[in-house]
């Protein structure tokens, strides 16, 4: 099941009766099931589980979910807690477990499982109680905070001094990203970066020592809150594009107390290899950035700073003060919609209204623009699985959006074949084309 608006059509509006992002268990198992040594135990319907399984082979984890098989008969007979500890005895006797994260999803009976009740270790693994029913977190990846937060909340290593050097890059990358980052920041003085969420359980442990934390994504608000609670500075915007790049990496620099004159000279550097990259291929066209990721506000930003023409935003997340500032500075571009917690609808929307020359939107949304001969792009699987931030991922980004722009022309002879009576006729015009 996925999330549903409650609203039917009122009178003059879209129907909002679809569902507009997967469960939110799909974002929190994404990254509890990668952490090595990590068995997660779900607590929820078994009608749940059918879908879910599917998820940890989706994502390669190599383990399957554990679960108490909880049927209408179980619910009503109040066995949750027994069959739910049952479950962590079994995942505690796994080759290597350190850590169980017990997920708990929509089912009240099971929303509601009391966290004393369950054990806090078992053997040599942690038990850790994440919370993630769809009725609360709105969308997968603002259950990808939550799950990372419990877990920082019981693992993260407070005792001692602090990693004063050390910088946690919070949010999931294309795999280059932090590499390319971790080698920028080491230039300016940064002696280690850790990247959440992650495979390691000890990287959660030492997140907890941080000098600074910088989300790279706007959703991560429990997690921020946590690292606010324990005095942790937090690094503002990212390292997107040029003017976003340069402000961040100074930030960086002023926070974890690095070289002024070292941190200027490397960002100053990286904003002209950023420029000129920008020069080599600019963008024209009008774009319309959509998804359910909750970083499409920040790939807008790109495309605009390269010259594209963004006048709709739109995604699952929820406003936050964090996108507050990239949502002036697009505002002050000519973006003239940004829509959180959107709908299928509200896109539908604005494919009529700004006629776009490409579409970035998730899979019903992509197909419905290259019905009309318009470019599209799914945005989970062809953007944000490609390199992105500082000048090398910009350049990934900027060159495969380009490519695709370039491609106008095929996409509206697509259209015209299949649209055309005459099959024939067609073939023989594009040949002449
Ligand atoms: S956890 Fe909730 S949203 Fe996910 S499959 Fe189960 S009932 Fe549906």
């Amino acid at each position: 099941m996925t999330e549903v608006n409650s609203t039917p059509a009122a009178p003059g509006k879209p129907c909002q009766l679809h569902p507009q992002s997967m469960c939110p268990a799909f974002g929190s198992l994404r990254i509890l099931t990668r952490i090595e040594g990590a068995h997660p135990v779900m607590a929820t319907d078994t009608g749940c589980l059918y879908g879910l399984t599917f998820v940890t082979h989706f994502y390669g984890a190599r383990k399957s979910i554990l679960a108490a098989h909880l049927g209408t008969e179980e619910l009503m007979a109040g066995e949750i807690v027994e069959s739910t500890r049952a479950a962590i005895e079994v995942a505690a006797k796994e080759p290597g477990c350190q850590l169980i994260p017990v997920v708990s999803l929509c089912v009240a009976e099971t929303a509601g499982l009391p966290e004393e009740m369950l054990p806090k270790r078992v053997n040599d693994a942690e038990v850790v109680l994440v919370r993630v029913p769809a009725y609360a977190i709105h969308s997968h990846p603002e259950a990808k905070d939550v799950a990372l937060a419990a877990l920082l909340n019981r693992l993260g290593d407070r005792e001692g001094a602090r990693d004063k050097k050390s910088l946690v890059l919070l949010g999931e990358v294309f795999p280059a990203d932090p590499l390319a980052i971790d080698a920028l920041l080491r230039q300016m003085g940064v002696e280690a970066t850790i990247t959440l969420p992650g495979r390691s359980i000890d990287d959660l442990r030492r997140a907890g020592r941080a000098g600074a934390l910088a989300p790279q994504h706007p959703f991560y608000r429990e997690t921020m809150a946590l690292y606010r609670a324990w005095d942790t500075p937090i690094v503002g915007g990212a390292p997107v594009g040029v003017s976003g790049s340069y402000a961040w990496l100074k930030a960086v620099g002023s926070l974890l107390d690095l070289d002024p004159a070292l941190v200027t000279q490397v960002a100053e550097a990286e904003r002209e290899q950023a420029q000129a990259i920008l020069a080599a291929q600019p963008l024209s066209g009008r774009v319309l950035v959509t998804g359910y990721e909750g970083t499409e506000i920040a790939y807008a930003r790109l495309l605009v700073e390269a010259g594209a023409e963004v006048p709709y935003v739109s995604t699952s997340i929820a406003s936050d003060p964090l996108t507050l500032p990239d949502e002036l500075w697009l505002r002050g571009r000519g973006t003239r919609e940004i829509v959180y917690r959107k709908s299928l609808e509200d896109d539908m929307a604005a494919l009529d209204k700004y006629q776009p020359d490409l579409v970035l939107g998730t899979t019903p949304f992509a197909a419905a623009a290259k019905e009309r001969g318009i470019p599209a792009m799914y945005f989970t699987n062809q953007l944000a699985s490609r390199p992105f931030f500082l000048s090398t991922g910009m350049a990934a980004t900027l060159g495969f959006i380009k490519q695709t722009l370039d491609r106008t022309a095929s996409y509206q002879w697509m259209q015209d074949f299949f649209e055309s009576d005459d099959t024939d006729q067609a073939v023989e015009a594009s040949a002449h084309a």
